[in-house]
């Protein structure tokens, strides 16, 4: 039989069939440990019961209307939202990509309606923002462009973590509106920036009037040891877009505004047939009302630092590892060599981890892991990277 599906995935050989908390079971009965949360996503583990009410509350009562009408639970849930993140006004979309496409269209209005002609945006090397034609024009990574050209106009970049390259930026480009940034890098490697990043890149921003959106699509709902990311450096975006993490699995994302920024969208200017839907935003109050009554930002705070303090002790005498790095409960182990195969090898040892930028062994687990499955993640894991190491070849000298 051939495959109904387009080839976009190499996908493991795996299919599961349900899961509890951190923990998922496959076809033949096996468990795994997930410590990677279906990328982000469901923060507070599988089959969450308050979730699962939630969403069959809704489904038994009204899945969609469409933005036509008054959405109550949209409404709700946006009220909640902005209040956490001190923000004014949200749009709600399907996807991350959405989102961001949100914010793109966002900048540009915002750009015209200050008199700039083209209005373009400031993105970073090494990002990534989503697949949608403008998102991956966003993204700092060639592999995700190549073959979709031409891209869309608009973008300039500069490499991530680099302030002088902003100012250099803002004093030659007079067309730049915004800039697009993530707080931390996710895919690029879970590359976190100095703590002095975020709070300079706002000074930039408002000596030039630019707008500040960050996308915290991964690192917002807690997964960092706060609700938002950007609340470790103390301070507020003008733009903030959330996806992944917002309701444990459904698909919802969401473009924040504040001051200014939250008055450009206006009728008639962007939209969603689906975005905002009942079912979507129920889910999605329940997993704001879940990390609030479980306290999972300060879990996911304490986890995160059992995870980092474990490796680095674990992997200090373990020649090929150059990095162990994070914040909160997203962590990046770098090795000397790509490290692709790791991913089967833990799979087949009942462990879920992924590996991104080639050679940065990446870790997602869910807000709601137990301290002793943190425990069994470093040793399981420390033990795969030895026997990995041990059984393939070190990197050719000098790269
Ligand atoms: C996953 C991700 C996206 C894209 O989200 P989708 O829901 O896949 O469209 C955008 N930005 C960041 C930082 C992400 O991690």
């Amino acid at each position: 039989m051939s495959d109904p599906l387009m080839a976009t995935y190499r996908r493991l050989p795996v299919t599961f069939t349900h899961g509890e908390g951190a923990w998922l079971w496959d076809q033949t009965g096996k468990r795994y440990l997930d410590a990677l949360s279906g990328i982000a996503v469901c923060g507070l583990g599988h089959a969450h019961p308050a979730v699962r009410e939630a969403l069959c509350d809704q489904a038994g009562t009204l899945v969609h209307t469409s933005n036509l009408y008054q959405i109550a639970a949209q409404t709700e849930l946006g009220a909640r939202l902005t209040a956490l993140a001190g923000m004014d006004r949200v749009f709600f979309g399907n996807s991350g990509a959405e989102a961001n496409e949100a914010a793109i269209k966002l900048a540009r209005l915002y750009g015209h309606h200050r008199g700039v002609e083209k209005p373009a945006i400031l993105v970073m090397e090494n990002s990534f923002h989503g697949r949608t034609l403008a998102t991956l024009t966003a993204t700092g990574n060639r592999k995700v462009q190549a073959g979709f050209e031409p891209l869309v106009q608009g973008f300039v970049r500069v490499p991530y973590d680099d302030l002088a390259a902003v100012e250099t930026a803002g004093a030659y480009r007079h067309d730049l509106v915004a800039i697009l940034v993530e707080p931390l890098q996710g895919e690029g490697g879970i590359r976190v920036p100095a703590t002095t990043y975020l709070p300079r890149l706002r000074e930039i921003c408002d000596r030039h009037g630019w707008l500040l959106m960050l996308d915290e699509i991964q690192t917002g709902m807690g997964r960092t040891g706060k609700l938002f990311a950007h609340q470790h450096g103390g301070i507020l975006p003008d733009v903030m877009t959330l996806a992944k993490g917002l309701a444990n699995g459904v698909p919802i994302g969401a473009c924040l505004a504040r001051g200014a920024a939250a008055e450009v969208l206006g009728p008639g200017t962007h939209g969603s047939t689906f975005g905002g839907n009942p079912l979507a935003c129920r889910a999605a109050s329940a997993v704001l009302a879940v990390i609030e009554a479980e306290g999972l930002v300060a879990r996911a705070a304490e986890r995160g630092a059992q995870l980092l303090a474990g490796f680095r002790q674990a992997l200090a005498q373990q020649p090929g590892v150059r990095d162990v790095r994070g914040l909160g409960l997203m962590i990046g182990i770098e090795l000397d060599r790509p490290c692709a195969d790791l991913v089967g090898r833990a799979l087949a040892a009942g462990l879920l981890i992924n590996v991104t930028a080639d050679s940065v062994i990446r870790l997602l687990p869910p807000l709601i892991l137990e301290p002793a499955q943190a425990e069994l993640l470093v040793s399981e894991l420390t033990r795969l990277i030895a026997d990995f190491l041990s059984t393939t070849p070190p990197p050719a000298h000098g790269s």
